[in-house]
This record gives structure tokens, sequence and C-alpha cells, in this order.
């Protein structure tokens, strides 16, 4: 996932814009109701319930649509809060269907979002969790900016509400759904920030609003062993691995954060999982890379490894970004690999790359973002 960063307009002296309701919880809605004055406390649960429906199951941006609240209350809201969408920088349509927004979250805060369909039921929202990562994982350059902050739980909401304004899915639909699934694997290391990211989840996967089952919200990890478990219990999400190595040597290549909790820590962490159970699979992500992670004797270890965990493994085709020295594996080798695994009784999926003619496909976005935006900026500047 690829965020981009503009930090010359953001100033000490700004004005606080006012609350944007749509990314609060039931409860800081609730709250902020009650500081604002909306309604008294003992009203306030029932006021909260419907703002909610408003915002998130008909998702509504004007206070004025709300038309079960009396005007004069529409009118104190406007004047408290916002409902405003971010901006949205750049939008984007790939041939095969893949959509990618460039959203200004903040002054200076940049996500990028990708939508794939024909991927989980229906359609995967890819979102980030983080602006930046501190990992560096080493085939990863999305992940070679700085860390600057953790994203809000609001921040990660309006990437879902982005996608379904553009998807025109409002009111929520009970079925059919085009955006079906949500995958935490953009930008950032989402244990990182669990505090937003479980609140997130609790917002796109209330009943009364945007209703995703947290069986259709994935949260992947590089191996943050311990918050596994507090992942697991406060979300009920399910969990992806970045995996993409069977021996710690390599893996503390890979990933360097297996120098800090190695492959015995992390296999027991994912073992003790909250609900982990055939209906409820752990999926591995695995890179496919060149000589490095794709011999036949590599794809039984991995085998090994996993044994016992009610799992898939994703086996995804690495592309090559610019100053790399990894390659991607060829299709034949993959095509072995992944016979190995199904022969084990494993699903492994090929994913095939999405969006690459909008530079949306997982690797991509970051270095051509940034070199665009870059050209840009020399553009703005010649002209000046
Ligand atoms: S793969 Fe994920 S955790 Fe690793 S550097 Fe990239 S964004 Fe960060």
């Amino acid at each position: 996932m690829s965020i981009t960063l503009d930090l010359s307009r953001a100033t000490a002296s700004a004005p606080r814009p006012p609350v944007n309701l749509s990314g609060l919880t039931r409860e800081g809605l609730r709250q902020a109701l009650i500081d604002a004055d909306i309604c008294p406390p003992d009203k306030a649960r029932m006021r909260a319930s419907q703002v909610w429906g408003w915002i998130h199951h008909f998702g509504v941006t004007d206070f004025a649509a709300m038309s079960n609240v009396a005007k004069d209350t529409q009118a104190k809201l406007a004047a408290a809060f916002t409902l405003a969408r971010p901006e949205i920088v750049e939008r984007q349509v790939s041939k095969d269907g893949t959509r990618k927004w460039l959203i200004r979250t903040a002054p200076g805060i940049e996500v990028e979002a990708v939508y794939i369909p024909d991927v989980g039921r229906a359609g995967a929202l890819c979102v980030s969790s983080q602006v930046g990562c501190t990992l560096n994982c080493t085939f990863c350059h999305t992940g070679t900016q700085a860390l600057v902050r953790n994203l809000t739980a609001a921040e990660i909401v309006a990437q879902v509400q982005v996608a379904r304004d553009d998807l025109e899915e409002w009111p929520s639909p009970k079925e059919d759904r085009r955006l079906s699934n949500i995958v935490f694997m953009g930008m950032g290391e989402p244990l990182y920030n669990l505090d937003h990211v479980s609140d997130a989840i609790d917002i796109i996967s209330d009943n009364e609003g945007i209703a995703l089952s947290r069986r259709r919200i994935t949260v992947s990890t590089s191996g943050v062993v311990p918050m596994l478990e507090p992942l697991g219990t406060r979300t009920q999400a399910m969990l992806a691995i970045s995996l993409h190595a069977t021996n710690d040597a390599l893996r503390d290549v890979l990933v360097p954060l297996n120098k800090k909790y190695d492959l015995a820590q992390l296999m027991d962490g994912i073992r003790a999982y909250p609900g982990i159970s055939n209906a409820r699979r752990v999926t591995f992500e695995y890179v496919m890379l060149k000589g490095i992670n794709d011999s036949p004797d590599e794809a039984r270890a991995l085998v090994k490894l996993i044994e016992g965990i009610p799992a898939k493994v994703n086996l995804i085709p690495f592309n090559p970004w610019p100053g790399t020295d990894y390659e991607c594996s060829d299709w034949k080798t993959i095509e072995r690999f992944a016979a190995i695994l199904n022969k084990a009784g494993y699903a492994s999926p090929i994913r095939t790359p999405r969006g690459r003619d909008i530079l949306a496909a997982c690797g991509q976005l970051k270095s051509e973002s940034e070199k665009i935006r870059a050209s840009v900026r020399r553009a703005e500047k010649a002209a000046a």
C-alpha cells in the first residue's frame, strides 16, 4: 500500500477542525452528543443509535438528510460536528476493475486504499493502518518509508467509506455486496496500532451500520507475537501471517522482526490464536522469490512448519521494484511449490497480480506514486 506525505502545509497554529462523527465508536458518539449538549445523558444512547444508523447504514454526509431528526437538532449537530469525507486526491480504475484512491485524511497525511473485485466473496478492500512502517521487510518497497504515525480509527474507517461511496453501496445491502471483505494488508503493521484497528473493526462490523461480518475482516501481521492473543480477543478478526520463509536464518533477512519473535514463538502464538478452527483458518502469505524461498525443499519445510494449524497459503508472485535485487520465481516453480502444498492438504492459491496498470499491485505502490509526485513537484517548481 502506498502512502505519500507532504508535511509542508501542516501548521501548529491551525484551528482544530470540528469532530467528525463518522469515525467515532458507538460509545464515542454517545459521549460526543452529551458533551455538545445535543441531548441529556439519559437520552444519549437512543439518539446515538439514530445518528449511527444514518451515518453507517445510510452513509449520509449531511445532517439535513437525517429525516427523523428534528430540524433544530440537525442544526445543533451541524454546528458542532462534521460528517465530511476526506478529500480524494486521485482515483484510478484498472482494466481488471481494481480501483485505487489516494485519500488525504489530514493535512499532509495521504493514504492509498485499493479495491480488488472478485476476491473474497465478491470484492476486497485493502486498507492501511499506519503512515509509514518501522519493520523494513526487505522484499517490501512500500515499507521503506519511515513511520510517521498511526492512523486513527476514523482514518481507517474513512478508507471504507470512500470505497463504498465509489461503489455506490449505501445503504448497507443485506446480500450481493460488491465490497464483501476487508483486509488490513496495506501500509503498516496493524498490531502496532491495535487500539485504533480494534475500534475501526468495531465500527465496520456493527450490525446497524456497515455490518461486515468479523469473519470477512482479515488482519495481516508480520508476527508481533505478544499482540496475537489481544487481536483475537478484541476483534475476532481472521488472522493472516506475513511468513515468506520457513527457517529463522532466511526470515531474519526477509522479515527482520523475526529476530525479535522467531518462528518457534510465532508458531506457538498462532496455535493459541483465539477461535482458530477449520472454519476460521489462518492465512499464510508467502511471496515467491526466485532462488530464495521457492524450492521444493522449502515447500516441504513449509508443510512441516504449519502442520496441525488449520491454514491456507497465499502464494504471491513478487512484483519487482526499482533497486530491488529480488526477482519473481518462474511460473512453473510457483506451480510446483503450490502442488506440494496442495498434496499435503493445504489450499494454496497463487494470487494473480491485480491493478498493475494503475500501480496498485503489491509492492508497486509507494515507489511509483512517490516518483509521480516527485515529478509533479519538479514540474511545479519549474513552472514557478
Ligand atoms: S510487509 Fe508490511 S510490515 Fe513489512 S515493511 Fe511492508 S508494510 Fe511494513
